[in-house]
């Protein structure tokens, strides 16, 4: 009867650890694709959302104009 109660416990512990390391998961990805997180335009500087910045070579524009005009720059 004492070992079901140790197994019980042990059970109860993986799944207790179990659940902190998938929330911990979890919380760093949102943390990682946060639409809140500011980006920098590559042309003129303005900060904006990342999720509504287009990203091209690794840089972020604030619009389709400034990426168009970045790229003629560069040539
Ligand atoms: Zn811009």
């Amino acid at each position: 009867m004492r070992l079901l109660l140790f197994v019980l416990i042990v059970l109860f512990a993986y799944l207790f650890l179990r659940k902190l390391l998938k929330d911990y998961q979890s919380g760093r990805k949102t943390q990682e694709t946060d639409p809140r997180h500011m980006v920098r335009c590559a042309y003129c500087g303005v900060f904006l959302p990342e999720g509504e910045a287009l990203t091209e070579d690794r840089n972020n524009f604030c619009c389709r104009e400034h990426r168009e005009l970045a790229k003629r720059d560069k040539n």
